[in-house]
């Protein structure tokens, strides 16, 4: 048997980390945010003082960053960064470090490595249904409204409601168009509209439909 694997993807602010979250402490298993994982790579390469579009320097720095990652935390270098990767300036670079095929074959093995490791897991992304486990158990793709997905970050963090919404549509492009795995809904994933929903309610339809398939595989 396969590890049973969930992959939640989606564009930024859908509710992703939250119910990915909830969703594996409900169902026992390992917990994997692969948004951080990009994130570090980006903290590290800013904290270097290195451009973000320098293909050559930040693959380095992904190769060579080492990660002790909790479902709540993340040590970059033996860093606490949990804080730092959440920055508007981390905001800002990501998507370019994320754009870098050579940090992405990085990150991609590490994501493959730990779900051994783990015996399979939640993992959240942006390419986990299409590119990471495309045989994934099931592949949820979760969406909000703009107006919701700006509130969220607000409310997380801080900062202008508008200019939030700009920001998140700017990420979302860059991801969505990016030639390397972009953000993308596979046809085979089960869409799941945050917007109007509790948490609560969320994570019981996806156990539902999780428990579902394996019980008939
Ligand atoms: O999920 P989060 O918003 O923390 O992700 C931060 C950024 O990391 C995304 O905007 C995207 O550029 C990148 N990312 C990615 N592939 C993933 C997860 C995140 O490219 N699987």
């Amino acid at each position: 048997m396969p590890p049973t694997v969930v992959a939640i993807d989606g564009p930024a602010g859908a509710g992703k980390s939250t119910i990915a979250r909830a969703l594996a402490k409900d169902l026992g298993m390992a917990y994997l945010d692969t948004g951080a994982m990009y994130r570090g790579v980006t903290y590290e390469v800013l904290r270097r003082g290195l451009e973000a579009t320098d293909i050559d320097a930040v693959a380095r720095v992904a190769r060579e960053v080492r990660f002790v990652q909790t479902a709540d935390s993340l040590h970059v270098n033996g860093v606490d960064a949990t804080a730092a990767i959440r920055s508007p300036e981390v905001d800002a670079a990501v998507s370019h470090v994320a754009s870098n095929s050579a940090v992405r074959e990085e990150l991609r093995e590490r994501q493959r490595e730990w779900i051994v490791r783990h015996g399979g897991g939640v993992v959240e992304g942006r390419d986990i249904g299409s590119v990471v486990f495309p045989e994934a158990t099931l592949k949820v793709y979760l969406i909000a409204s703009p107006r919701v997905r700006a509130e969220r970050r607000v409310a997380q963090h801080g900062g202008d409601v508008q200019e939030i919404a700009t920001a998140i549509a700017e990420r979302d492009r860059r991801d969505s168009t990016r030639e390397d795995s972009p953000l993308r809904q596979m046809p085979d994933a089960v869409v799941v509209d945050t917007s109007d929903r509790t948490i609560l309610e969320v994570v019981r339809e996806i156990g539902g439909i999780l428990k579902t398939r394996i019980v008939s595989s």
